[in-house]
């Protein structure tokens, strides 16, 4: 099913009118060009249940099954914004759900590697990217808070569901002068997405961007 670009239009236009939000982290009034592009290729309404389909192009969450959501495409854009990515790189995200927002940063990076803790919403997304033919995205069903050693350090790392701390796994597995974002906070309680940024010589500096409500990111963690 192919969907219209006025909805696609109208979805880019409700991004765009909520970018003050963020200005002051971003350093400008607009999205990276090539993320806007990237959000207008990716149809939506492919990543949500068939009765999900008419809201796809909405500026909200919606269900994808095993009580997740796929985000809001203003936070979805915003996320693939500040991490600042290269057509050479490789990021690392925590939280595949319904795969969509691996599909908008898959048009950026060389190489997007996924994790999501339900098998079942990681076999639905792996086989989706493959009808969609999103070829450059690799999808593991596990805890993403120990990231993904096998192919670190990666260049960025986004973490789609909120963590009560930053899991130090991740930290460790990006490459010096990479960022990482997070929504930090528990479940029904304000949360803040937080940018982390390791500089070249390793150290790590943070900022808060802006107030977000994710689901948990869920499984057995040390407490740090
Ligand atoms: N990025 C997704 C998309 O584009 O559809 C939406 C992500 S949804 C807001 C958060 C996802 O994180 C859920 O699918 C949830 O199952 C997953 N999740 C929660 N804890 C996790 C963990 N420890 N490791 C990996 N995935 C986790």
């Amino acid at each position: 099913m192919n969907k219209s670009t006025p909805e696609i239009e109208r979805m880019v236009r409700d991004i765009e009118y909520q970018i003050p939000l963020a200005s002051g982290v971003l350093g400008r009034d607009t999205l990276d060009r090539r993320v806007l592009a990237a959000m207008r290729k990716v149809p939506r309404h492919e990543f949500v249940p068939a009765d999900e389909v008419p809201y796809a192009y909405d500026d909200g969450p919606l269900p994808i099954g095993c009580g997740q959501t796929v985000s809001q495409p203003f936070i979805v854009a915003l996320m693939t914004d500040l991490l600042r990515t290269r057509p050479d790189h490789v990021v690392l995200e925590v939280g595949t759900g319904s795969g969509y927002q691996s599909a908008v940063l898959s048009q950026l990076v060389k190489q997007v590697y996924s994790t999501e803790i339900h098998c079942e919403l990681a076999d639905k997304a792996r086989e989706r990217l493959s009808r969609l033919a999103y070829r450059n995205v690799e999808i593991r069903c596990g805890d993403g808070y120990f990231g993904w050693r096998e192919f670190a350090p990666f260049d960025g790392i986004i973490v789609t569901a909120a963590a009560p701390h930053v899991p130090p796994p991740l930290v460790e597995q990006l490459k010096p002068g990479g960022r990482l974002l997070i929504p930090l906070g528990w479940p029904h309680l304000p949360q803040e997405l937080l940018l982390l940024e390791k500089g070249v010589d390793g150290q790590v500096t943070s900022r808060d961007v802006l107030s977000v409500a994710f689901v948990p990111l869920t499984g057995e963690h040390p407490a740090v």
